[in-house]
């Protein structure tokens, strides 16, 4: 029997048309282009039902609540498809993924993100292709999982980071190799996708996601302790800290050491992460590390700053106590992270 797939179609450049003040989303124009596509009709290809969301976003608008409402959406419609598309736009694409990731609890089929740099109505595009076989993937038994297909490569959603606004080739999966790719043959890296949830495990549910007061820094040098101060003051609850290289920061500025100390003293969960595209956060290889991990700074590893920020989000929504988010925050989830 032909599979069919459901297609949350939340906006994003793939289904956009030129409007005076640039790209923007057009109600009803991807569906109405997909219908007028004749490959869609293929016996090969699955069958699909749109569901367009009011309004269609540029995915710069994205937010937690947004977030949810896709999660929603998918549970809604888990038991009557056999995967799921959603289309977005590429701006945010990463902490979408990595966000459903984490909220979709006991996912036993595919969920694949894309959308395209170029609309599918302009001639030349790059949304036709990513549409097309990311619609093939989203049927993929062997899939259970949240991921980003975009130019001829599945990644994992939480590992995935828009790395280039000017060419087709516009993710990577840094830290963690491609669980696919698609030239001549759709090739899937079995070994690496996650394990489908056990049977006795208890079927998909939705994690909301609280509106926490979280933010991201990323260390420059010159940065002022007092303006750190501000930030971290209450009532904010956790903070991505994009450092130096290995993990690392001016452990000469006693007094930025001392801001945050006094944070993770009060309970803030501060995080690191690398501004390095590639490898992963080691504070004992340093002084300028150990210093922050003395502040109570907690390892972000090889985690990009999306999958950290959304991490947050979900451990603040469903966690009290600090010590339990700090230690959930270091292992991984999802496959986030390399421990
Ligand atoms: N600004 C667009 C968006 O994120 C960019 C894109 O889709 O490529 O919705």
């Amino acid at each position: 029997m032909r599979k069919k797939i459901y297609i949350a179609d939340t906006g994003g450049t793939i289904g956009m048309r030129p409007g005076v003040r640039g790209y923007e989303p057009s109600p009803g124009f991807l569906g109405a282009q997909m219908a007028k596509m004749e490959i869609l009709k293929s016996p090969l290809m699955p069958g699909y039902h749109i569901h367009e969301y009011d309004p269609p976003m540029d995915s710069s608008n994205m937010s937690p609540s947004a977030w949810f409402d896709i999660a929603e959406d998918i549970a809604a419609h888990h038991d009557d498809y056999d995967g799921f598309l959603v289309i977005h736009g590429t701006d945010t694409m990463a902490y979408t993924a990595s966000a459903l990731s984490l909220m979709l609890e006991g996912l036993t089929k595919p969920v694949i993100l894309t959308g395209g740099q170029i609309p599918l109505c302009e001639v030349r595009n790059d949304s036709r292709e990513n549409l097309i076989t990311a619609m093939l993937l989203a049927v993929r038994e062997e899939i259970h999982e949240v991921c980003l297909f975009f130019n001829n490569r599945l990644l994992r959603g939480n590992r995935s980071t828009k790395v280039n606004a000017g060419s087709f080739d516009a993710f990577d999966s840094p830290n963690f190799p491609p669980l696919g790719t698609t030239g001549i043959d759709i090739e899937i890296n079995t070994s690496l996708l996650l394990a489908r949830p056990d049977v006795s495990a208890p079927p998909l549910r939705v994690q909301r996601l609280n509106d926490s007061p979280v933010a991201v820094l990323r260390l420059f040098p010159g940065i002022s302790a007092a303006v750190v101060k501000n930030l971290l003051a209450p009532p904010i609850k956790g903070l991505v800290l994009e450092t130096y290289g290995a993990g690392n920061a001016p452990d000469n500025d006693m007094a930025l050491m001392a801001v945050f100390k006094a944070a993770t003293d009060r309970g803030v969960v501060i995080v690191n992460c690398t501004q390095c595209l590639k490898g992963r956060v080691r504070m004992g290889a340093y002084a300028t590390g150990s210093a922050l991990r003395e502040a109570g700074v907690i390892s972000g590893f090889d985690m990009t700053p999306e999958a950290a920020l959304a991490k947050m989000f979900f451990l603040f929504s469903t966690r009290t106590d600090i010590h339990e988010i700090r230690s959930l925050m270091q292992v991984s989830l999802k496959g986030e992270l390399t421990e």
